[in-house]
């Protein structure tokens, strides 16, 4: 099959050409899983029509290429479907590759299981448990790169896969990407899934944002010529400057807390420059205020205090001299690349120039375990993150599959009471995978847990020593309470 073959060449093309040390044995391995994938695949399509793993993985494989990943995830991109969409066992897995590898598929197949079904209440459960899941990161890397082709797809499927889908990469993915520092991949997310989640709000937007830009284009390129000159002046050097428009799901949720007043938005069109070191920040900031007038109050400096996610940059907002407000934002090719891939971009390649820095081993990932083990985190970003992983708590799923995250030790009681107060009122008792126990029965993670209902079921003393958390311990003595005030009066 030329075309298979055609395929495999490009992608360990693409690897040597962003990883040039990446060795001949790995490039075998890699050559190993794609064949081992494209056979498990064999003549499956996708809704498109078009074939399952060519269209499907071998995207997704590029996709981790593209946030900055190596060969370990490439080939558990190539795989990352095999034990869920085939006849491919974990056991054949393991038969031909490494642990690594074949705990990425695992963890990526697990993830599968948990469903964000609508429920608000339980988002926050469902990213942790996200997060959570084999301890590793690079899991969440890998689903997040599926999602990511999975959406660039969405059109072939029918309207309520494209709904749910859309919502659930808006509500899950979009903040996971947050969490982890991926920036750019945010943005990708949210702007692929907007048209479909929300497809009126959409055009909205893009009527709006349309008629914007064309107003803006005249000065935006007048001031993107000035400012070059300017800094380069100040600088001694060209800085790199972009034009930055803000994605259509991002000026919606401006325009959202603006009462839809696209005026006041004044960072849909920005001006980025990237230089050298922290001191050209300052001296351009220097340099933009002296050509431009900044509006009072608009002058934020991310570098000295930088976002929680670690997000570090200078903006300020100025009077063009025509009428427009323009952001302007300034950084060093680090801050830049820290935005745009987070955790990812510790190792990856300079942002032009295909070669990586300094041993080139995947220092991030060593960090995460380091820090992970001794709970000592380089910057408050990554010290948010660890705090993200979460040891004393355990994850349940309804039938449907969302997830609820609740302490260990924690029983059916408290479960249903976790679900809705009404439901632990009347809980009689639980099936836990499908077998019936009692309220008082502790729950492991990942159990799937139906509550029993019964109308003549209602808390009494005993249940006190049935739940362990505060939310449940609470609504019971309140009830208690309740019935015994009712009694006395
Ligand atoms: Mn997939």
């Amino acid at each position: 099959m030329y075309g298979l073959n055609k395929q495999k060449s490009d992608l360990v093309a693409r690897i040597k050409l962003l990883s040039p040390d990446t060795t001949a044995k790995e490039i075998v391995l890699i050559e190993k899983a794609f064949d081992f994938a494209a056979n498990a695949h064999n003549n499956q399509t996708r809704a498109s029509g078009n074939d399952y793993f060519t269209e499907h993985c071998v995207s997704v494989a590029n996709h981790t290429l593209d946030l900055g990943m190596d060969y370990i995830l490439v080939c558990a991109a190539l795989l990352h479907d095999t034990i869920e969409d085939t006849n491919t066992t974990i056991e054949d897995l393991k038969e031909t590759f490494n642990d690594e590898i074949t705990g990425l598929v695992e963890g990526v197949s697990k993830l599968d299981k948990a469903q964000y079904i609508g429920n608000e209440r339980h988002v926050e459960s469902l990213r942790k448990f996200f997060i959570s899941v084999a301890g590793d990161l690079r899991v969440v890397i890998l689903k997040l790169a599926d999602r990511w082709h999975n959406l660039e797809t969405l059109q072939h499927l029918d309207p309520e896969r494209q709904k749910h889908i859309s919502t659930e990469s808006i509500m899950i993915f979009a903040p996971l990407a947050s969490r982890l520092g991926m920036g750019k991949l945010v943005g990708i997310i949210n702007d692929l899934a907007f048209p479909f989640a929300y497809p009126e709000k959409y055009k909205q937007t893009k009527v709006l944002m349309d008629s914007q830009i064309k107003k803006s284009s005249g000065t935006i390129t007048k001031m993107y010529r000035d400012l070059t000159v300017d800094l380069h002046i100040i600088l001694g050097y060209s800085a790199k400057i972009d034009k930055r428009i803000k994605g259509t799901y991002s000026l919606y949720r401006k325009l959202e807390r603006y009462d839809w007043d696209v005026e006041r938005v004044h960072d849909l069109v920005a001006l980025r420059a990237i230089v050298k070191n922290l001191n050209d920040c300052y001296q351009s900031l220097g340099a933009v205020h002296e050509h431009w007038r900044p509006i009072p109050n608009r002058i934020k400096d991310f570098i000295a205090v930088p976002k929680p996610n670690g997000y570090q940059s200078l903006h300020t907002t100025v009077f063009s001299g025509d009428g427009l407000n323009v952001e302007i934002q300034i950084r060093t090719e680090e801050m830049h690349e820290f935005d745009e891939y987070g955790i990812a971009s510790h190792h990856s390649y300079k942002m032009d120039q295909f070669h990586r820095e300094g041993s080139g081993s995947f220092a991030w990932v060593e960090q995460l375990r380091e820090f992970q083990k001794a709970d000592i985190s380089p910057n408050d970003y990554l010290k948010r993150l660890s705090t993200d992983f979460i040891q004393d708590q355990i994850f349940v799923f309804t039938p449907k599959g969302d997830v609820i995250d609740l302490p260990i030790g924690a029983t059916i009681l408290d479960y249903a009471y976790a679900l809705h107060s009404e439901i632990g009122e009347h809980a009689s008792g639980g099936r836990i995978n499908g077998k019936y126990m009692a309220l008082k029965t502790v729950l492991n993670n990942e159990d799937i847990v139906e509550i029993v209902p019964n109308s003549k079921s209602h808390p009494t003393d005993k249940w006190l020593d049935q739940c362990i958390t505060s939310y449940a311990l609470g609504k019971i003595r309140r009830y208690i309470k309740k019935q015994h005030d009712l009694i006395t009066n």
